[in-house]
């Protein structure tokens, strides 16, 4: 039985042109970019090339890409590196939205517990950030506004540049000259099929990850617009830590300076590699894969309706619009339980998920699907299905025909 994997949002298998970028820097040229000598000179230029690619993908400046050890880090050094540099200064308050990724907001609970304010803002019921609440909730004390660009488990894509216009009205409002607050998007999702170019989209900060676009695992970037001023030390000519005037990223890990110095660690040269690699391919396919996924996924869906008419699609919307992402499905089967169906569909050779990989582990009912205020049943009965690059009608007619046969159709 040939197995099916449906859930391209939780990992993506490493595209075989990255895993030839990539093999040298295992063996022959492995030195420590950190080296003065030839081998270390070899893999720095990697590096840096690397950077390159990344930085000019997203319309960045090569200084303003940080690699880190996951998209995870990457969001943690967003959160725990504006604040920690922001309260040096001023009380602080955070704003993250209700459906962010466990990264931000676990994070976001931790800093809590250290005392910063943060604001959780809510969605309606198609998973749009409250755009009401986050005019309300800005004030002088608000340092920064996170918000997932495209959603991991229900595919939402937030209305970027409407937030960006509500924080830089409240900034003209203020008429301050302080930059505060910033803007961060985590990106992870996004890359596969939307522009992520930071000049467009006006953001400040940027996760990206590497397993989510055929990339190797353990290998994330933050943008930081304006790096190279922190990475020179956050500091003015007098030696004095620069003000909230300054775009402020305190590193979270400290050692060695590596990435200007915001994030010490000797670099994974050949996942750092691989990265650039998967980003100038995702480049390339973005606008071919993101119709022929939507097609794909308009197929399933249509077919799988046909021999399941109860089931429901969360949140329920027209497959047409391009406000979703096209390879996600989050699908809800009355009358089962998700865990019972996830066992089921993964003897029957389909790999597919409840949640966020992460969520899935605990058994917890998805925050996200919580969010949109679903019952709990429905969220209970739900799952998602995520759609790739090796993915082929094919495969997605023979599950939804093992799905018959597991549901008795
Ligand atoms: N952000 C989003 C939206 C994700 O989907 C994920 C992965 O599930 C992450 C962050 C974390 O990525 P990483 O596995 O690189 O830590």
């Amino acid at each position: 039985m040939k197995k099916i994997y449906l859930d391209y949002m939780a990992t993506t298998p490493v595209d075989p042109r990255v895993k030839t970028a990539m093999a040298p820097y295992f063996y022959e040229k492995f030195g420590n970019p950190g080296s003065l000598h030839s081998f270390g000179q070899e893999t720095m230029a990697a590096v840096d090339f690397s950077r390159e690619i990344i930085a000019k993908a997203i319309g960045a400046d090569f200084h303003e890409v940080i690699f880190t050890g996951s998209a995870t880090e990457a969001n943690n050094l967003a959160l725990r590196g504006v604040t920690r540099l922001a309260q040096k200064f001023l009380p602080v308050r955070i704003i993250v939205s209700s459906i962010e990724h466990e990264s931000i907001l676990e994070t976001a609970k931790d800093l809590e517990q250290e005392g910063i304010e943060v604001i959780y803002l809510p969605v309606d019921k198609k998973g749009f950030v409250d755009l009401e609440k986050l005019k309300k909730s800005l004030n002088k004390k608000t340092i920064l506004v996170s918000v997932i660009y495209a959603n991991n488990e229900i595919g939402v894509i937030q209305p970027i540049m409407e937030i960006l216009k509500i924080i830089n009205e409240f900034k003209s409002e203020r008429k301050s000259s302080s930059l505060y607050p910033l803007f961060h998007t985590d990106a992870v999702q996004s890359f596969q099929f939307l522009d992520c170019d930071v000049s467009k989209l006006g953001v400040d900060l940027m996760t990206l990850s590497a397993h989510k676009i055929y990339g190797p695992k353990g290998i994330g970037a933050l943008y930081s617009r304006g790096t190279r001023c922190q990475a020179l030390g956050a500091r003015n000519e007098k030696n004095k830590l620069l003000g909230p005037n300054a775009y402020g990223l305190a590193p979270i890990t400290t050692g060695g300076g590596q990435e200007f110095g915001l994030r010490s660690g000797t670099e994974n040269v050949p996942a750092i590699v691989g990265f650039a690699k998967a980003t100038e391919l995702a480049m390339d396919l973005r606008e071919s894969e993101r119709k022929r996924i939507s097609k794909l996924a308009s197929y399933f869906w249509r077919k799988l309706k046909k021999i399941y008419p109860e089931v429901e699609l969360n949140p329920n919307r027209n497959l047409q619009t391009t406000k979703y992402l096209p390879n996600i499905l989050n699908i809800s089967f009355p009358g089962h339980s998700a865990e019972d169906l996830l066992i089921k569909f993964d003897m029957a050779g389909i790999a597919v998920s409840a949640g966020s990989a992460c969520s899935v582990r605990s058994a917890r009912p998805s925050h996200v699907l919580q969010a949109l205020d679903l019952p709990t049943e429905r969220i209970k009965s739900s799952i998602r299905f995520s759609f790739g690059k090796f993915t082929t009608k094919k495969d997605v007619s023979e599950s939804v025909k093992r799905i018959g046969r597991i549901l008795n159709r």
